[in-house]
């Protein structure tokens, strides 16, 4: 009987310790192989890919359609031709996080998108989330926001009244290039949608107060030359709305070609970023931490006390920098998220105690930190918000095609420019689950090249309207076919 005690004691001590590693084996095999495959111009010492993360990842053809239009629309013409199905979206969602856990290992962050996430029955949504947590992802779900509390509560909450989620992670697309907004169809201006931002928020505001489920609320605004010039405003009003990431995309000629304008490249990165920068009042400093290729990314991580916003990391600081390197050289890959506070803080412990160097710079840079920010925490009393910027400027499909067909070849183009595309590709940062291929595809491709394939075998799969033969239709109807078999045809 005592045997039997200790033996299981032991046995919890094991769990313990292996839990409390800083740092897993296999997704450090995985960090080092993305690592070699990446190209030489991105191994720089700011490059979080492959040291410290794997990058993000995103879903596809789970729910193509989408209730409101946008110029630009990154999806394919066929996409609001597919009938939204909560089975279908499921059972994909569960092969593509499979397949991504197999081949990047047991933890990133990924992306529910593909059309208008709230289309789904709440029930399908949180199947799909829980699935994606199943396999270690840390779910955001993609939406314009055009949907009202009961939605979000349904999801949140089951029908037998209990919690599904401690915390829900959504990204918002508000722009004036959207039509069709409930309320506002036709928005003239950023600023005649900030109403609809604030509703957003209020809306998990409620959600926290009845029900106790927490948010992580990230805005994305495309960007053309229509309206960057309103991009100041914009960051100056949702800097404090209760979001805590504020994403900018410059147009792309990809997807609908209906929905395309002439002079979305007149974007240039640059001048989104100093419109950015217009807006918080300060410098935002982006080359401390690099995810993937500069040209697709620019990230700065942050947080706003007092009304003013505060960078995480400056390249012009160099305890900053010494600690981000302390940290990638030693602990670099280290999972603090999706686990307990304690287990995540024995694990920087542990990692500390082994390597000093770590906290000698982690002991400098938290020193700066402090001494910059420390008045405008205490001013708030502590109430800080975290704060990213992001901006991710998606390749023109034109771009994209020829030189992804190379690299299926294995041809690394000689022509400067499609080797551009080509590296960026190689780096890219925002993958997609191809089970049936075992291919990781990114973002880029899918929506350029394998979108367009995809979309017309699932309005076959998932038509609008079943025809039958004699003529008439019934809406809702699921043809005797798997998807695999529909899409596989056309992802090669
Ligand atoms: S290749 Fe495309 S999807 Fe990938 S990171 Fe670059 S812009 Fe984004």
């Amino acid at each position: 009987m005592k045997l039997g005690r200790v033996s299981a004691l032991l046995d919890q001590l094991r769990g313990w310790e292996r839990a409390t590693r800083p740092l897993d084996p296999v997704k450090q095999r995985i960090l080092a192989e993305r690592w070699a495959a990446l190209p030489d111009g991105v191994k720089t010492p700011a490059q979080l890919v492959g040291r410290h993360a794997v990058g993000c990842e995103g879903t596809h053809g789970v729910f193509p359609k989408c209730n409101l239009t946008c110029s630009p629309c990154y999806h394919s013409s066929d996409a609001n031709k597919v009938r939204v199905d909560g089975d279908h979206t499921v059972r994909e969602v569960e092969r593509q996080m499979a397949h991504l856990r197999s081949r990047r290992g047991p933890r990133s962050h990924a992306q529910l998108i593909g059309g208008e996430v709230s289309l789904l029955p709440p029930d399908a949504h949180a199947d799909a989330l829980l699935a994606m947590r199943r396999h270690g992802r840390e779910p955001m779900s993609m939406t314009h926001g055009d949907f009202d509390y009961d939605y979000l509560e349904a999801l949140a909450i089951g029908t037998d009244g209990r919690r599904r989620f401690n915390r829900l992670s959504f990204a918002a697309h508000v722009d004036s290039l959207m039509r069709g907004r409930r309320g506002i169809p036709r928005p003239r201006s950023e600023g005649e949608l900030n109403p609809h931002r604030r509703r957003f928020v209020a809306m998990f505001r409620r959600l926290r107060r009845e029900h106790g489920v927490r948010a992580y609320l990230a805005h994305n605004m495309t960007v053309t030359p229509t309206n960057i010039d309103q991009i100041p405003q914009v960051v100056r009003e949702v800097l404090t709305m209760g979001f805590s990431m504020m994403s900018f995309q410059p147009a792309a000629f990809v997807g609908d070609d209906r929905r395309w304008r002439e002079g979305f490249r007149d974007v240039a990165g640059d001048d989104v970023w100093a419109m950015i920068e217009a807006g918080v009042g300060t410098r935002i400093p982006f080359a401390a931490a690099q995810m993937g290729d500069p040209r697709c990314n620019r990230s700065a991580f942050g947080f706003v006390a007092d009304g003013r916003w505060f960078a995480f990391l400056d390249d012009n600081r160099p305890a900053d920098l010494a600690a981000r390197d302390a940290f990638l050289t030693h602990l670099g890959g280290i999972t603090l998220g999706g686990v307990p506070t304690r287990i995540a803080a024995v694990r920087l412990l542990r990692g500390g105690v082994r390597h000093p160097a770590v906290i000698v710079a982690g002991s400098r840079y938290a020193a700066g930190l402090a001494r910059r920010a420390g008045p405008a925490v205490l001013r708030a009393r502590g109430r800080v918000q975290p704060m990213t910027f992001v901006m991710h400027s998606f390749m023109d499909a034109s771009q994209v095609a020829p030189a992804w067909r190379l690299l299926q070849n294995g041809v690394v183009s000689d022509d400067p420019a499609v080797r551009a595309t080509q590296e960026r590709l190689q780096a890219c940062v925002y993958t997609m689950a191809h089970p049936d291929t075992d291919e990781l595809v990114p973002a880029c491709a899918q929506h350029a090249v394998l979108d367009p394939g995809e979309n017309a075998a699932l309005r076959r799969l998932l038509p609008l309207i079943d025809q039958r033969p004699d003529g008439t239709g019934e809406a809702g109807t699921c043809p005797a076919v798997t998807v695999r078999e529909a899409v596989g045809i056309t992802t090669h």
